[in-house]
């Protein structure tokens, strides 16, 4: 069943990289496990999949307690603050970071146990108001603020785009993170070298992929429809 969704969305990504001209191994899958048992993440660890996404700090540390130690964990969920001491150390990349308290929080803790954390800045490229994410001015001085953090290296951005019927209604939001990063890395800003895009979900991965993503985060269609809403 799993092994059966890996390989289409597998082969689905390869095709879009064909097309950009891009290599697959330049984009990585993230299966998006949250709210399903970790069985379901062994079972696809067991099928070669290793990088799984969750969005919330407490399920992902009980399900890594119950999986293999070669699983990687990606946060891509709201995080609050007082669950960021869950999360670091525990997840290879923060995905979501979408203000500087939290990412000062994160800092704190990260010094504390004297780790380095990864983390993306979240931005909502949509200027959705109902979405997490901060706008792309805000993005800039997010993403200068955390270049200042010693123990948070600043990798790249992440996006949640709008649901839609056609993909291709996302095409110019992912281009436009794309184009966001660049404008950045142009400003030269000290300890910030971004070179990871976090966009496309189940419905939009493709295109996602074609436009530069370097992590698509996928979760119904490799699991199917989830246990519970969200
Ligand atoms: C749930 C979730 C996904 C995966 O969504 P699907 O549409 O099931 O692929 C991706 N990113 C984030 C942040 C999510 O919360």
């Amino acid at each position: 069943m799993f092994a059966e969704r890996l390989e289409k969305v597998d082969r689905e990504i390869r095709e879009a990289c064909e097309k950009a001209g891009r290599r697959r191994e330049d984009v990585t899958l993230i299966a998006v496990s949250k709210t399903n048992p970790a069985e379901a993440v062994r079972e696809a660890f067991a099928c070669g999949q290793i990088d799984f996404g969750e969005n919330k700090a407490q399920e992902m540390v009980a399900k890594k307690a119950e999986c293999p130690d070669g699983v990687r964990w990606h946060f891509i969920g709201n995080l609050q603050k007082n669950k960021v001491k869950y999360v670091v150390g525990n997840a290879v990349m923060i995905h979501s970071v979408s203000s500087v308290p939290l990412a000062a929080e994160i800092e704190r803790i990260a010094a504390k146990k004297d780790l380095t954390v990864s983390v993306l800045a979240e931005v909502n490229i949509a200027d959705e108001a109902t979405k997490h994410g901060i706008g792309r001015e805000e993005a800039v001085e997010l993403v200068r603020a955390m270049g200042e953090m010693p123990h948070l290296s600043v990798e790249g951005l992440m996006c949640i785009a709008p649901p839609v019927e056609d993909p291709e209604e996302n095409r110019p939001y992912f281009a436009a993170m794309r184009e966001l990063l660049n404008e950045i890395n142009a400003m030269g800003l000290p300890g910030v070298r971004l070179h990871e895009l976090s966009m496309g979900m189940s419905g939009d991965y493709a295109v996602a992929a074609e436009e530069g993503a370097t992590f698509v985060r996928v979760g119904t269609a490799l699991f199917g429809a989830r246990k519970y809403p969200i």
